[in-house]
């Protein structure tokens, strides 16, 4: 077993993985910035080192400073979370040359999963659907990539091969504005990622984000647990999620599950991980691997009862998977709410004192957050402060569950987006389920609009 992690992250997912650690009598070391030391888990964890100002680039995603901590702390493995350092394969390069495990795939796969055109060659090569598209990147030849988009069939996505939180895409929707679009994102994609590569898709007017999650140990065996629906998203961020996916057939996870399985074995993937599709008239499209442990992970946790972050420890201490596919059996439903430090109307970040907190309780809640009374959040990262988690025996007892998890919920001092949530949950469309990724935007604007007097 692991001796002592060091936790290369901070917010509720450090709190999250210092809980797992803990449970499995794991020592860990806390990486802070200057403005993070009155953090939860910071105070919980066994060491705690401050590795730098409050700018993420100076602190959490200075890979020598983390490095540094390992090696000053006597750690054995380094834990990314998401987000910061997770998904950058030179991190994980740099950790295991050090000497350290890092918890996680190898830096062969982060990287393969993390240009997305070569990724879904891999996926494509391994059996897994994909959305019709050009298959490779695009080249400068604007006849050759109007023959591409004819045969795909407007409108046609364009995407950049090294893009990330729903960045650097364009939809074309005539021949005319094709060429520009591409220009376009080709220098977008060249500013933002450093990388000017672009490939083009069908683009689906109408699909659910469905997303598989997969445990594999590297050794063999891997499983998959299930699917997850995150449809309901503001500018592509991911707002509710729930599991399972209303509407999904047992043979049909089944199928898609057994393809991701197959395709992990493939690749040789190692640790926790998750293959996102969108889901549209019954058939799935592989979009993009995430190779790290989710914001999400909390609901398929609920519905299965295994400890994705205890399995990833368990992995990464070189253990073989103890679950077998048969032993993952689906029970009732999971929701969870993404809780923000933002204005519920204009989504502008809203951070400061923390004057008084009070989490909700009760048979079926979690409350994953590293907020308490009195705690100051900082500006300097995401607005995340917290996820709020329920489950029930059905849908509908998940969905009453979290509407009075929401109103039990005080946070006094910074606004959130908790009005929205009870919206969102008060909702109809919601309510009956299985609504696609832009049903979210056009509720929102609709309700805009009534406000307004309009419609
Ligand atoms: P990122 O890595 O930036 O999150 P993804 O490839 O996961 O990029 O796409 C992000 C989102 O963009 C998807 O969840 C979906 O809403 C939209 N999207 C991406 N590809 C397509 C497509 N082919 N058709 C329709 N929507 C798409």
């Amino acid at each position: 077993m692991l001796d002592k992690v060091l936790i290369a992250n901070r917010g509720e997912i450090a709190l999250r993985v210092l809980r797992a650690c803990h449970a499995l009598g794991i020592k860990t070391v806390a990486v802070h910035s200057t403005v993070d030391r009155n953090l939860k888990h910071v105070g919980m964890a066994d060491e705690a080192v401050c590795i730098g100002p409050a700018p993420a680039g100076e602190s959490y995603l200075n890979i020598p400073r983390i490095i540094a901590a390992a090696e000053i702390t006597d750690a054995q493995a380094i834990h990314p979370g998401y987000g910061f350092l997770a998904e950058r394969p030179d991190f994980a390069e740099q950790v295991e040359k050090s000497g350290f495990v890092f918890i996680g795939p190898t830096a062969d796969v982060i990287r393969l999963m993390g240009d997305k055109v070569e990724a879904i060659k891999a996926m494509k090569a391994a059996g897994v659907p994909c959305v019709p598209g050009s298959g490779g990147p695009l080249g400068d030849d604007a006849a050759a990539n109007m023959r591409i988009a004819r045969e795909i069939g407007y409108p046609v996505i364009i995407k950049a091969s090294g893009g990330g939180g729903g960045r650097g895409m364009r939809v074309v929707h005539t021949e005319a504005h094709l060429t520009n679009a591409i220009a376009m994102t080709r220098s977008e994609a060249k500013a933002a990622f450093g990388n000017d590569q672009v490939y083009m898709e069908k683009f689906l007017e109408n699909p659910r984000h469905v997303e598989i999650q997969v445990l594999a140990d590297g050794q063999g065996n891997a499983i998959h647990l299930g699917e997850r629906d995150c449809s309901m998203q503001r500018r592509h961020q991911k707002v509710v999620e729930e599991a399972p996916a209303p509407g999904i057939t047992p043979e049909q996870r089944a199928e898609i599950g057994k393809v991701c399985v197959e395709a992990c074995l493939r690749i040789g993937y190692r640790g926790a991980g998750t293959f996102e599709f969108l889901f549209e008239d019954g058939r799935f499209y592989f979009i993009e691997m995430n190779t790290r442990i989710q914001v999400e992970h909390p609901v398929t946790e609920l519905i299965t009862g295994v400890d994705l972050v205890r399995e990833q420890l368990l992995i990464a201490a070189g253990e073989k998977l103890s679950l077998r596919q048969e032993d993952i059996v689906f029970t009732g439903h999971a929701i969870e709410c993404r809780v923000n430090a933002e204005d519920p109307d204009t989504f502008m970040p809203s951070p400061g004192l923390v004057k008084r907190f009070e989490a909700p309780g009760g048979p079926g809640v979690r409350v994953d957050t590293h907020v308490y009374d009195g705690y100051k959040i900082p500006p300097n990262y995401d607005s995340m402060i917290g996820k709020l988690i329920v489950h029930g025996r059905d849908r509908a007892t998940a969905i009453a569950r979290m509407r009075i998890a929401l109103s039990e919920m005080v946070v006094e001092g910074i606004k959130t987006n908790v009005p929205l949530q009870q919206r969102i949950m008060a909702d109809g469309g919601f309510q009956a389920g299985g609504q696609n990724i832009h049903y979210l935007e056009k509720r929102m604007a609709e309700a805009r609009d009534k406000a307004m007097g309009i419609g």
